[in-house]
């Protein structure tokens, strides 16, 4: 092992967290542990919270919306906070990424970045809580006056999955503090350690007692019971799509709370024979790969056009087989551990499934050994057909599936034919071809050239079964809140009762 890898390595003694409500930490009744996944060592033990903790934290999350402390602010003193928190991330950043590569088993240049990204993110949304406004009408006529206020939705739960904890996280927290709302946050059991650090650091920052509380513990016990909470104004879920349906559900059967659900993707990368094919190899090698294709964006559908097929394949190949499988404290690693025992067993099936179903392995398709941890080789299957289970479930792991077009129309009908519409990736020097796959498939993220590129600014989201409802931007912000319109009569009442 490189020397660096060696000096981040876990220290061999797990880190006890509590959980934290109405501006204090509180001890776990029960605890479970989590392993690192690179390094099969226990590095964080975790409070199994219960209901009656989850109570709590509504309970103070609603006291601290109702009494005006966050809400009430000035958006200038909202914004002072957000932006006193991006610089307490600048010089946390390097801790914070140490402890999600130990539980989530990513790279740590990969976890700094997303940490950049974090920061940005709170920068992004100080910015927008000045801007967010709603809208007057001064074309009623003489006598009536028209206003549009936008109000905080109030209190929000949050639910986050393992692949992106905190990144995820910072791509919702900071712009449902910018709306005013107060939060409750359930992190996905396994990596549930930097979401409680963010509690520290915005309590630093100021923000006052209430507005941001964690539970720990499993989904099916805390997670569904925030789902199913007749107190929760609006629940933002990011997971799987059978979770997210039963949100849905849970939704409809206690007080209709307002959803926002980022879901799965079956995502298609579009690879025309006029692109430039080295470059478009790396982003398709990047775009099944990083984050060992546990990503919701993830192209795990490789659709190339006909006549550069075999010859792309090996491009593809060649990249492939180049990234470096390894410890994640090591600053070589370009892809890491898997994070779950549950995620590992369910890529090894699938690719079996698809070796049964007649699919051909071009590289990859096997475990890496490293003497400890979960590791999988990035993974390209030829010969895919459109029902095969390989082409239509979303495996969450760096398993790429290839088709191939003869036409423009052929391409977009091939990226559309999965239930999911997150994102999808085009190829190509013409514009118009570009344009029309973009403007023909429907995916709430698109990239022209690029994979996997963006910022703050742009909203994330998926059409279909993918999710309802954007996250970041203004638009992310704007999901938080809820529109009235206030008429305002400027004249004498003209009688209805004379
Ligand atoms: P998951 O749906 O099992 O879990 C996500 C979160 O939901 C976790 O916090 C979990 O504890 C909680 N949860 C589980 N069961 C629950 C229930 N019955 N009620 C309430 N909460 C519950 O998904 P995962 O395994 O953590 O993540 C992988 C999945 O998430 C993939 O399908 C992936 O596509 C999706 N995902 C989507 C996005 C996106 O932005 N669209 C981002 C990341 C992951």
């Amino acid at each position: 092992m490189n020397k660096m890898a060696q000096k981040l390595a876990p220290s061999g003694v797990a880190r006890d967290f509590g959980f934290f409500i109405d501006g204090e930490w509180r001890h776990g009744r029960e605890m479970f542990e989590r392993k690192s996944p690179s390094h099969d060592v226990i590095v964080t033990r975790i409070a199994r919270c219960t209901e009656d903790d989850l109570n709590d934290a509504v309970a103070a999350a609603r006291r601290a919306f109702e009494n005006g402390t966050w809400a009430g602010l000035a958006s200038s003193e909202r914004s002072a906070i957000l932006l006193k928190t991006a610089e307490l991330l600048k010089q946390r950043r390097d801790d914070i990424a140490f402890w999600e590569v130990l539980e989530n088993g990513k790279p740590i240049s990969q976890a700094k970045a997303e940490i950049d990204n974090c920061i940005s993110c709170f920068e992004m949304a100080a910015g927008a809580a000045r801007l967010l406004h709603g809208d007057s009408f001064n074309n009623l006529g003489e006598s009536l006056f028209g206003m549009v206020l936008r109000e905080p939705v109030g209190v929000v739960g949050l639910i986050t999955p393992w692949n992106f904890p905190f990144m995820i996280l910072c791509e919702r927290v900071p712009f449902i503090l910018a709306s005013g709302c107060t939060v409750v946050v359930k992190p996905a059991e396994v990596t549930s350690a930097t979401t409680l650090m963010l509690a520290d650091i915005l309590t630093e920052a100021g923000l006052p007692k209430g507005v941001y509380n964690v539970v720990t513990g499993t989904g099916k016990s805390v997670g569904q019971a925030l789902t199913q909470h007749p107190d929760v104004d609006m629940l933002s879920f990011t997971g799987s799509t059978g979770v997210g349906r039963s949100c849905i559900h849970a939704s409809a059967d206690s007080n209709l709370k307002k959803l926002g659900l980022e879901l799965g993707g079956k995502n298609p990368i579009v690879v025309f024979a006029d692109s430039d094919l080295e470059d478009a190899a790396d982003a398709v090698a990047f775009g099944i790969s990083f984050n060992t294709g546990q990503c919701c964006v993830s192209s795990s559908r490789l659709i190339v056009e006909e006549s550069v097929a075999d010859k792309f394949e090996k491009l593809v190949v060649a990249k492939m087989e180049k990234i470096r499988v390894g410890d994640p404290f090591d600053p070589e690693t370009q892809i890491g551990a898997i994070t779950t025992d549950a995620q590992n067993k369910t890529i090894l099936d699938y690719i079996e499934k698809g070796k049964a179903e007649g699919a051909r392995v071009l590289c990859g398709g096997n475990k890496v050994d490293l003497g400890r941890g979960q590791y999988i080789a990035p993974t390209l299957f030829t010969n895919v057909k459109p029902d095969m289970s390989i082409a239509t479930d979303e495996i969450f792991g760096p398993v790429l599936s290839v088709f191939r077009f003869s036409t423009l129309e052929e391409a977009i009908s091939l990226a559309n034919d999965t239930v999911y519409g997150l994102a999808a990736s085009v190829w190509t020097k013409d514009i118009s071809k570009a344009l029309k796959v973009t403007r023909k498939v429907q995916a709430g993220r698109f990239w022209v050239n690029t994979i996997m590129a963006g910022g703050p600014e742009m909203p994330l989201g998926g059409f279909k079964q993918s999710g309802w409802g954007r996250e970041a931007g203004m638009y992310g912000v704007e999901e938080y809140t809820q529109i009235k319109s206030v008429h305002v009569d400027l004249g004498k009442r003209t009688h209805w009762i004379a």
